[in-house]
């Protein structure tokens, strides 16, 4: 079987079955995963461990107990601290770190412990690449090499969750974790073909996730489908005391409204009657790549076709998102970074002559270039005499931006526009510009800002044969009800099916 095709849904459907075993799975998806170290979607393997969870998992299964997930494998984003794998969020500060502890996220996605019953049981497969402390746009930024695209190898996969999405672009992995502070899940799912949520800020403990910037970071699935998201979303978003920005927890079943009409008892040809879209007429100027706006529109035209109306709704301060995010993100990442000092993590210098010296050797040997100019721009803004200036004048557009939404919810239930400007670009292209990477964040960083749910689905191709996203931005808490829309989308379209070309296909799947 070629398992590496297969969704979520499917394989759980095919362990229940007794089709597949959650080892047959482990050894499949490592065998892959050997195969294409390529592409660099992994940072860390650990075949033994792996094998010995989907062992577990198997036994788990046979007794009769278990979940859905049970046996799945899953890949997680290196920025989540997990036990027995390094976690290094992909910088040299962190190169050899074994966190003695799991986050909340792989906790409650691993297998049962005492202390944890109900976590989901799945097997871990190892540790994703990714930009530097989850800085980044394209994957460029990581210390340890830049990940390929499975669609074209010499482009990007996207950042910061490019490993994440990388891996299951090319089959590495069924599903995977990323983390979104201003793009970072949409944007590589986009680029790669895939689907990937953004919860409500609040919604999955921050707990164990290495931190960028504290008030925008947020985790979520990368996945094939909206279904396969909603089946890891379940047990991802839950209250966690450890984590005091972390929501109550509402119980909430992301899969229920999957197979429902918008609005009960509408007409079954027409499930999106009563939905109603706005297309912010702000993402639909200068700077959006044609085929990306054909793509979009094309997308709007069956979301319309099944029933949903479709306005203009306007977003006037979408601009501002960029300046405010570059300096509220830094900001926070000046002062997340100041714990790798040399002392408490990761890399310490080895010629020093005194303390100062050494943080500093640390530091500047341990940090990469495009780290260690947001820590000396996050500084500076929050600096005596700038921070009135810049930081406090940032936190203020942020709430405009954050109201300019609330107006727009107020004619529409759903906004719809790209993820991205244009489709993954060449490596280098936007490398050596640092203002044109930081404006292919133009469409997804305000939904951070605003704290809203944002999510990314396959929606077509460009004439040069690569993916495009679509991007559905929702009211908090409305995840359920976005996942619901993209699934009746990808009902009726194919795109979420299409494969990357599989250089390794051949090889290992039988
Ligand atoms: N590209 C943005 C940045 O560089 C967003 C990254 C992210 O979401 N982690 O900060």
């Amino acid at each position: 079987m070629s398992w590496h095709l297969a969704t979520v849904a499917e394989l759980s459907k095919a362990l229940a079955s007794k089709k597949t075993s959650s080892l047959e799975l482990a050894e499949y998806f490592l065998s892959r995963i050997q195969a294409d170290s390529e592409i660099k979607a992994y940072l860390d393997v650990n075949s033994e461990l792996t094998l010995s969870q989907a062992k577990i998992a198997d036994q788990i299964r046979s007794q009769g107990r278990g979940g859905l997930l049970t046996g799945i494998p899953i890949a997680h984003k290196d920025v989540f601290v997990t036990r027995g794998w390094r976690s290094t969020a992909a910088s040299k500060i962190l190169a050899d770190y074994i966190s003695p502890f799991d986050a909340a996220v792989v906790e409650a996605l691993g297998l049962p412990t005492e202390t944890h019953p109900d976590s989901a049981g799945m097997v871990c497969l190892g540790k994703t690449n990714m930009d530097e402390f989850a800085m980044g746009s394209s994957n460029e930024n990581s210390a340890f090499g830049a990940v390929l695209n499975p669609w074209d190898r010499s482009r990007v996969a996207g950042g910061s969750s490019g490993g994440s999405a990388a891996a299951v672009a090319a089959g590495l992995c069924p599903i995977a974790t990323g983390t979104d502070t201003g793009g970072s899940i949409r944007q590589p799912a986009a680029l790669c073909n895939l689907t990937g949520i953004k919860p409500t800020y609040g919604r999955v403990s921050r707990y164990g996730m290495i931190a960028y910037a504290s008030s925008l970071d947020q985790a979520g699935p990368i996945a094939k489908s909206a279904e396969d998201c909603a089946l890891l979303l379940n047990p991802m978003s839950f209250h966690d005391p450890r984590d005091s920005t972390s929501l109550a927890d509402s119980g909430e079943d992301f899969t229920r409204h999957l197979q429902e009409n918008w609005n009960q008892g509408a007409d079954s040809s027409k499930p999106l009657a009563g939905l109603r879209i706005g297309l912010p007429k702000e993402f639909f100027a200068e700077g959006l790549a044609s085929s990306v706006a054909d793509a979009i529109h094309a997308a709007k035209k069956v979301l319309h076709d099944l029933g949903a109306s479709i306005s203009e709704v306007s977003l006037p301060k979408t601009k501002l998102s960029i300046p405010v995010y570059y300096v509220l993100a830094p900001a926070e990442a000046s002062s997340n970074l100041s714990r790798f000092d040399g002392v408490r993590y990761g890399h310490r210098a080895k010629d020093y002559r005194d303390l100062t010296e050494m943080y500093k050797k640390s530091r500047t040997e341990g940090f990469g270039a495009e780290v260690k100019k947001r820590i000396l721009i996050g500084s500076y803004v929050l600096s005596h005499g700038y921070y009135d200036a810049y930081y406090l004048k940032a936190q203020k557009i942020r709430r405009i931006i954050a109201n300019d939404f609330q107006t727009a919810f107020q004619s529409c239930d759903l906004i719809l526009g790209p993820v991205a400007p244009d489709i993954a670009w060449r490596f280098g292209e936007k490398s050596q510009n640092p203002i044109q990477m930081y404006l292919a964040d133009i469409y997804t960083l305000s939904a951070n800002l605003a704290g809203l749910p944002a999510m990314s689905a396959p929606c077509g191709f460009s004439p040069e044969g690569m993916p495009i996203g679509m991007q559905l931005i929702g009211n908090y808490f409305s995840e359920a009800r976005m996942l619901q829309v993209a699934h009746r989308f990808q009902q009726a379209t194919d795109w979420h099916r299409r494969q990357a070309n599989d250089s390794i296909q051949a090889g290992v799947a039988s």
